[in-house]
């Protein structure tokens, strides 16, 4: 059996969705469509693979997602976890195991995780003050609090989040909070939990990430980030009922935090497909003998828990492997527009399977896969890459071959005689064809995968056309003969090359050729050098794509336009603020002016304040900046930034804070203070 360089067998998973809504084509692109083109292709490359997934069942967003519909948190994971494992299988993922968090073995595994690491006296206690509503008698985690937020003032922020901003929160940041269960005024109260103290791994992950070959620029950039700020401790319990209990006696209430749980979900998750196989011990081969080869596909916002949080939980458990590679994607954007589930901006694969073919939307994701940025889905390009490329290359050429075999030979075979100088070309073209394609697809490089297939399909209908078989089917009939053999040749291999991206598609055309064998089983590498014997009956021919009409597309298209449409027109300014246009009367409101930095110090108790001293003109000022994760006080002193003069005055953290400093910050967590080009006077104001 054949490996990857010095491996003998791959393990592959899936970010495990959140099982509180169903899954739109932000996710396939993302996390779900390139690891099951991976992992077919593996398959076909006849390698020891197995794909793990399933559903995420815990934290936050169910139960206020349950709370909101009145009904039990299980009844939301339920619903979504069936909905959501339906639609996957009818997209075609082949998964090995779909599991679930809400499981007894994954409720079982991660506390024995924590108990190993407890053990070893990993992590650290903290008592500490945390927001709790005494009406509700429970603790308020992330959205459990609403407030002010401290940088925008925004009146409901979320204890996570500010949505209008964008800054994370921590909840007691907000200002004025109150429970979002009860709406009472939340006390203070005393709080243990556990910690798990990263900075201890911080070099043992740098050197680790260091030898990481061949991993994306964009990963790479955010991980590098995250260590270049120093790692902190990080909280793997909090005081929630539904979760996995912390499975210590004096931790009643207090479950573990999900982004602890949910990774260990992939290793619940083996377990069980390897009880299912009768094969227990099975899923330990896969975790943790060195030579398993463990690639995790996600999106770009989980980058930090897979290649730091997870590395780090398994580097201080010890029985476990690393992860090999973590290509992880950008994000797809919608019509030009950022998908929002809660607006409903986005194309449900529940709602796409009802209508439409699978093959097709797989090709065209894989062709816009965001490997290197964000990317765009439009509706309108789906249908040209669908009746362009689908039907009238590969579709185009498989049918037409098939159709002259039909009428000309009788759905049979033809015998070859000597070659030509385009018949070695085509047969060239085939034989090298596989070695590319599947290079690309093991470095998962989707685009370039699917640009040199394509070339294939553009050739093989160029060949055609040059041997002008429907003219040396009466002029010369052994030439004619050896043409349509090696085009028949041709649609054999195009019928298994396909299978990673068209699995329907691929069975389809491999009945097509007549044969009785699954096409999903045939090995990659010999695919150029099966032979079709000279009379061999072909199947029976049907199109194999379908050229689609612009009145299918339309609905869709005005659905999602309607809905930007009420964005712009209904909704409060600051859930739209992506697509917002303002005046220059309204920008002539905001006074922005040059600061000079005199004094800074860290605000105590917070891990992201920093309180400034700072001169504007003749005027001196107090603010209060998120920066200090980025920027140490010594770093700012004496700097001259930008400010933003006439914002309400707020209190953060009781510090009176009296303007907003700019600074830049982009996808892979870089950040900087906005800077001056040449000198100018503190005070002066940016036109
Ligand atoms: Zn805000």
């Amino acid at each position: 059996m054949e490996h990857t360089k010095g491996y003998k067998r791959i393990l592959v998973t899936s970010a495990l969705p959140y099982a509180n809504g169903p899954i739109h084509l932000g996710h396939l692109a993302g996390a779900y469509l390139p690891a099951d083109i991976y992992v077919r292709y593996q398959r076909l490359k006849k390698r020891d693979v197995i794909y793990i997934c399933g559903s995420d069942e815990h934290g936050v967003p169910i139960t206020i997602a349950a709370e909101k519909t009145g009904v039990s948190p299980q009844e939301i994971v339920d619903e979504f976890h069936f909905r959501n494992k339906e639609a996957f299988a009818r997209f075609g993922m082949s998964f090995d195991y779909y599991g679930r968090t809400s499981s007894p073995v994954h409720h079982k595994t991660s506390q024995a995780f924590f108990l190993k690491l407890h053990g070893q006296g990993v992590f650290k206690k903290k008592a500490e003050q945390q927001l709790y509503d005494p009406k509700a008698g429970m603790f308020l985690p992330d959205r459990y609090v609403k407030g002010e937020c401290p940088q925008c003032g925004y009146a409901e922020a979320y204890g996570d989040q500010c949505e209008k901003c964008g800054t994370s929160l921590s909840p007691t940041e907000l200002k004025n909070p109150v429970s979002a269960l009860t709406s009472e005024k939340p006390q203070l109260k005393e709080t243990e939990h556990w910690y798990i103290p990263l900075g201890h791994f911080q070099k043992q992950i740098s050197d680790w990430i260091a030898t990481r070959h061949g991993w994306k620029s964009n990963v790479l950039g955010q991980v590098k980030s995250w260590l270049s700020d120093g790692l902190a401790d990080r909280a793997v319990t909090r005081d929630l009922s539904w979760g996995v209990d912390v499975p210590l006696p004096e931790a009643k209430g207090k479950v573990l935090y999900v982004w602890f749980d949910a990774p260990i979900g992939y290793i619940s998750a083996t377990k069980e497909w390897a009880e299912a196989r009768g094969d227990p011990h099975l899923w330990k081969t896969y975790w943790q003998d060195a030579e398993t080869k463990l690639v995790h596909f996600i999106g770009k916002d989980n980058i930090v828990f897979h290649c730091i949080m997870f590395p780090a939980m398994l580097m201080a458990h010890g029985d476990y492997v690393l992860p090999n590679n973590v290509p992880a994607n950008e994000f797809l954007n919608l019509e030009g527009n950022k998908l929002s589930t809660s607006k409903n901006y986005a194309v449900w694969l529940e709602d796409y399977v009802e209508k439409f073919e699978v093959d097709p939307l797989r090709y065209y994701l894989a062709t816009i896969a965001p490997e290197t940025k964000d990317s765009d889905f439009a509706w309108q390009e789906y249908l040209t890459r669908n009746n362009s490329e689908l039907a009238d290359i590969l579709g185009n050429f498989i049918n037409r071959t098939l159709a002259f075999t039909n009428k000309q030979f009788n759905g049979k075979v033809p015998a070859r005689s000597d070659l030509d100088d385009l018949d070695q070309m085509m047969l060239r073209a085939i034989t090298k064809a596989p070695k590319e394609i599947g290079s690309a697809i093991e470095k998962v490089e989707l685009r370039k995968a699917l640009t040199v297939f394509m070339d294939v399909a553009r050739t093989a209908n160029k060949y055609f056309n040059d041997q002008e078989p429907w003219k040396t089917v009466r002029e010369n009939p052994a030439k004619c003969a050896t043409t349509i053999n090696i085009c028949l040749h041709t649609c054999n291999t195009l019928a298994v090359l396909m299978e990673p991206v068209l699995p329907f598609s691929a069975e389809k055309a491999w009945a097509m050729m007549g044969h009785d064998t699954d096409v999903h089983a045939q090995v990659w590498d010999g695919v150029a050098k099966i032979e079709l014997p000279a009379g061999h009956q072909l199947g029976k021919t049907s199109i194999l794509f379908r050229k689609m009409e612009e009145k299918e597309i339309q609905p869709e298209i005005e659905r999602l336009q309607n809905i930007q449409a009420q964005l712009r027109g209904d909704v409060p300014v600051e859930e739209t603020q992506e697509e917002m246009k303002i005046s220059y009367e309204d920008f002539a409101k905001i006074q922005l002016r040059v600061a000079k930095v005199l004094a800074a110090e860290f605000v105590p108790k917070t891990d992201k304040l920093l309180k400034l001293h700072i001169q504007l003109g003749t005027e001196r000022r107090q603010i209060v900046a998120g920066i200090a994760q980025k920027y140490s006080p010594e770093q700012v002193i004496g700097k001259k930034i930008i400010i933003v003069a006439n914002l309400q005055p707020a209190k953060i953290r009781g510090i009176e804070s009296n303007g907003m400093l700019l600074a830049a910050e982009d996808d892979n967590g870089n950040f900087s203070l906005l800077a001056l080009d040449k000198e100018v006077n503190d005070g002066a104001a940016i036109r």
